[in-house]
């Protein structure tokens, strides 16, 4: 089995509701239907990763009430050992879905943003010879992590979705690989046109593997002076949510098991098409099967 992935990670509830329209100030609305479903950035990553056949284990916490949610990442082939039981109520997303099709989200951020210093550094201490620590932007503690792993001499790899003005402080130089969808590069440059986005990207941090996923135009990654590009598969999207984590999953777990860079990139460019193809962000994760079955 390849070395671990430590993905220190949201994991939130997701609650969807069918209404006519979104709800307007001082109105009460009917819901057409619920759905309750495991969501999260962290999460959706951990199963990508478990999917694409990867080792991966989970670092987040959840309340006590929900351990439905570990079993679910257990289940999904996820290491759950360093999810912990919280009295903080779990991350959790109210999610409005209209006739448009259109949503509009409550995030709470709950458990997922009271992690401990101390579980932080006990699990990276523990885990010192893990392929890299993998990180986004939904949980608290992100400099305290990406500077233990550092200290520890453990890659850091940063997925800095959602976007916040924060992540420019970080000392993003010393990642090993930043993985950001067009918006997330624009905004961490200030540049538009995304040969000028590379361009900056890569003279500020030289000795990083940048990733850029470009929605239904594929990816590209830059690193050590090479550029290298990956074309979308054809699909017809039903729903592009989880497409970027199923491609970072996918996309580390490749590159952890040896692939190259440019064999890490196609197979994440077709699993993420597959998961457009389908509903839901979890449920939408192909499996490595389905990859090659997708193929012939
Ligand atoms: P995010 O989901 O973070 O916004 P993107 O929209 O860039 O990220 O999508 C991530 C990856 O999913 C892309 O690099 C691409 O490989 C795949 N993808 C997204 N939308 C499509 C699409 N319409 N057709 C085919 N592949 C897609």
């Amino acid at each position: 089995m390849s070395r671990p992935i430590i993905n220190i990670g949201s994991i939130n509830i997701d609650y969807v509701y069918r209404v006519p329209h979104f709800v307007q100030p001082g109105e009460t609305l009917a819901s057409q239907t619920l759905s309750k479903g495991l969501g999260g950035k962290g999460a959706n990553q951990s199963v990508a990763i478990a999917a694409a056949g990867g080792h991966v284990q989970h670092v987040g916490q959840v309340h006590q009430s929900d351990v439905w949610a570990v079993e679910q990442l257990t289940a999904a082939g996820v290491g759950t050992d360093a999810i912990q039981l919280s009295s903080e109520a779990s991350g959790h997303a109210i999610i409005q879905v209209d006739d448009a099709g259109e949503n509009a989200i409550v995030l709470h951020g709950g458990a997922n943003q009271t992690l401990k210093p101390d579980t932080v550094s006990s699990v990276l201490t523990q885990h010192s010879e893990a392929a890299c620590l993998l990180l986004q932007n939904e949980c608290n503690l992100l400099a305290d992590s990406f500077a233990i792993a550092h200290e520890l001499g453990v890659a850091v790899v940063l997925n800095p979705a959602p976007m916040t003005q924060d992540i420019i402080d970080l000392p993003l130089h010393l990642l090993d690989t930043l993985i950001v969808n067009q918006g997330e590069a624009q905004g961490l440059t200030g540049e538009i046109a995304i040969d000028d986005v590379v361009r900056t990207l890569r003279d500020r941090l030289p000795n990083t593997r940048l990733v850029i996923t470009l929605g239904a135009q594929g990816a590209l990654l830059a690193h050590s002076g090479k550029i290298l590009e990956c074309a979308a598969e054809h699909v017809t999207a039903v729903d592009t949510t989880g497409a970027g984590d199923t491609f970072v999953g996918y996309f580390l777990a490749g590159v952890v098991a040896g692939l190259s860079d440019q064999d890490s990139l196609a197979r994440a460019c077709l699993a993420s098409a597959i998961a457009v193809t389908r509903s839901g962000a979890i449920s939408s994760i192909p499996t490595l099967d389905e990859l090659s079955r997708y193929k012939n």
